[in-house]
């Protein structure tokens, strides 16, 4: 990860009559890799790691712009890291696609125990740390989702051309130069227009109405032309690997589920374009910035069918690429048919690719998963690297459509080869079944940030280790994500949930189909993330009890227990507003900003003080009990950033001597 292939993406016009051998091959490389999986009788521990996006900007006194140095600061660390990979704790950066982003990780996942828990924060912190001291002075790295002035007049420093209206995005205020420089990035801007018809992306925030915004402005906020407004959106995500496949996909149903409210839980992104806007989230907005279907594939109008192109361009797609998903991945079969009744949404599949793997002896719900990633077509084809890869070692073109098919979960197989061995280091080993879990916004702080991403953890490990479910039909699951973006959702929205858990007794047969008591209007109910979080009633326990009594079951020692506590009750606090969200803190910073006119524009101004507020927030050095609901961020300062030898070879000078002696 964080190797960009080397090569020359295939424009649109060269790369469609490529795009089934792709399709067709991308299908052969999951079945071998299903295939080598289950030959591996892996029963892999638990690790886990985070990814956080960060932003750099520029400031002056009067404005802040986004630094376009994202990819050399990201080569500088990992130069840096590589230099200090003898030490046990380190950090990962990777491209994004934002010229003024980086991604960090942890250097190697964290481990299956308690105690590791309580190491993310601190990564987190060294991450932060590490990054401030590559800036320049007058540079900050902020964990805002957005930042307010993207895409206001002049908004952008750090390269020669920054003109809008470039030939990637033709965005009329977004310049190409703000894409990372990799043609990967620009090859998926193109071709996202490209297949769309010619036709820009275009997401429409509604716009905050206040006491004194024109009656006549717009309802919504506009001008979101070009990938850069989503994609350029920050977030935290979590990857843990299950035991197996069954676990992996058991998971992953499970945190589908729960994506929306934790959503809503983590809202930092009321601002887009310099105009507040009447939603709290990002999930609409790069829904549509990365949304490649056709207008016969989304029903906007008539488009010409091309039998090129997947579904040949004209079969019908109710979501964009980038969405909540359509289907669950878990295999209920017995007399568990609600996992499946539960799939009550439209879920299209490519039927070529579905009777290859059924064929294949892969099973109805994975072949149904797989066969609706494969509705899409590959956005980005590098020549050279095509009928050129070996399809039973390789999974490139399996990957291509897996990457940029952007859920709230992810389902990741193990697409190495089974090599590292089951008796190498686990952490070291080539990564098995994984679930990632993608909806969360990022927070202003490692706190948050580490809470929300431990509270995840948690979650799923009651699941497993109390057998429980939280399957509701899935067409609840995107009322729930529609509630999940509006305005105080944390606390003000509702959202459907299963009430019934627990099953009474399962047999060990059972395990994992437990999905099925009760009737299917019974199991689910309306309610507020309080209750999701803190229970309901005599018959919902609440998920924070529930982790409580999982820790106390596998005997959690005090200290850690006192850790993650502050942990779970961060989240019991944003949802019962003892915590306000990262939103709601932006529109009050925003809204009781002396510039601001009450009528819902956010200078260029006050777009610079919040990220200035923002990144010394996430530094420690202003504070915001009402964010941490309490919590003292320690402040992270430059120093320390990398480690610090115990040197006796480096001698002072007379005069150093001399000075240091006086100051102590
Ligand atoms: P992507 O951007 O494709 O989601 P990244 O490599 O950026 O992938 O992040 C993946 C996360 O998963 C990192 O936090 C990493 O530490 C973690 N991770 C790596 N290997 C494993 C593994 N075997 N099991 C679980 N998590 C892992
Ligand atoms: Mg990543
Ligand atoms: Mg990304
Ligand atoms: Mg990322
Ligand atoms: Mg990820
Ligand atoms: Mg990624």
């Amino acid at each position: 990860k964080a190797v960009l292939t080397v090569g020359t993406p295939l424009n649109w016009p060269d790369a469609l009559d490529r795009l089934a051998y792709v399709r067709e091959h991308g299908i052969d490389q999951f079945i071998e890799m299903w295939r080598r999986s289950q030959t591996l009788t892996r029963d892999d521990d638990l690790l886990w790691g985070d990814e956080v996006e960060y932003a750099i900007l520029r400031v002056t006194d009067k404005q802040a712009k986004i630094s376009l140095r994202g990819p050399e600061i990201r080569d500088a660390l990992a130069t840096k890291e590589e230099a200090h990979s003898y030490r046990t704790e380190g950090c990962a950066w990777h491209p994004e696609y934002g010229r003024w982003m980086v991604e960090g990780t942890p250097s190697r996942p964290y481990g299956g125990y308690a105690a590791d828990l309580c190491r993310v924060e601190r990564n987190m912190r060294l991450r932060r740390r590490r990054l401030l001291s590559e800036l320049a002075e007058d540079e900050i790295c902020p964990t805002l989702v957005t930042f307010p002035g993207f895409g206001v007049g002049d908004f952008a420093t750090g390269c020669a051309d920054l003109a809008p209206n470039g030939p990637v995005a033709r965005s009329e205020s977004v310049p190409d130069a703000v894409i990372h420089p990799h043609p990967r990035f620009a090859t998926l801007t193109k071709n996202i227009r490209a297949r769309r018809g010619g036709e820009n992306v275009r997401a429409r925030p509604p716009r905050f109405v206040d006491t004194k915004t024109p009656r006549d402005a717009p309802t919504t906020i506009e001008g979101l032309d070009a990938m850069a407004y989503g994609m350029g959106a920050c977030c935290v995500q979590v990857t843990f690997q299950a035991r197996d496949s069954t676990e992996a996909r058991y998971c992953y149903d499970q945190l589908a589920a729960l994506a929306p409210v934790m959503l809503a839980l983590t809202a930092a992104s009321p601002c887009w374009r310099g105009v507040l806007a009447a939603t709290d989230a990002r999930w609409d907005i790069i829904s549509a910035s990365v949304d490649d279907r056709t207008p016969a594939e989304d029903g906007r109008g008539l488009s010409d069918s091309d039998d090129r192109l997947a579904g040949s361009g004209v079969r019908q797609l109710p979501r964009s690429r980038y969405s909540s998903i359509s289907r669950y991945a878990f295999e209920c079969d017995g007399p568990a048919g609600q996992v499946r009744r539960f799939c009550d949404v439209d879920a299209p599949i490519d039927e070529q690719a579905y009777n290859k793997l059924k064929a294949a002896g892969v099973d109805e719900a994975l072949s149904r998963h797989v066969a609706h990633l494969f509705v899409r077509d590959p956005l980005v084809l590098f020549e050279g690297l095509i009928e050129e890869v070996d399809d039973t070692t390789a999974t490139d073109h399996f990957d291509n459509l897996q990457s940029t098919n952007w859920n709230t979960v992810r389902l990741k197989p193990p697409t190495g080869l089974g090599i590292g061995g089951i008796d190498s280091n686990p952490a070291e080993r080539e990564p098995g079944w994984r679930t990632e879990f993608r909806p969360m916004e990022v927070q202003l702080t490692d706190f948050e940030n580490a809470a929300f991403s431990v509270f995840t953890v948690l979650v799923t490990r009651v699941i497993l280790a109390f057998d429980l479910s939280l399957y509701v039909p899935l067409s609840r699951v995107d009322a729930n994500m529609r509630r999940a973006q509006r305005m105080n959702a944390a606390t003000s929205e509702k959202f459907y949930f299963r009430r019934q858990l627990a099953p009474n007794e399962v047999s060990e047969a059972q395990k994992f189909v437990n999905c099925c008591g009760g009737d299917d209007d019974d199991v689910f109910e309306e309610m507020t993330c309080l209750e999701i979080i803190d229970g309901k009633g005599d018959y919902f326990p609440g998920l924070a009890p529930l982790a409580y009594a999982y820790l106390d079951h596998i005997g959690c020692d005090g200290d850690t227990l006192a850790r993650l506590s502050t942990y779970i009750e961060l989240v019991r606090k944003k949802a019962s507003g003892e915590a306000v969200t990262g939103a709601s803190w932006i529109r009050k910073f925003i809204t009781e900003h002396p510039e601001y006119q009450q009528d819902s524009i956010v200078s260029p101004k006050i777009a610079r003080d919040l990220a200035v507020a923002a990144h010394d927030v996430g530094l420690g050095l202003r504070p915001a009990p009402e964010l941490t609901g309490g919590q003292v961020i320690r402040p992270i300062t430059r120093s320390g950033a990398w480690d610090t030898r115990l040197s006796a070879d480096k001698i002072p000078t007379k005069e150093e001597r001399r000075e240091l002696l006086a100051r102590y």
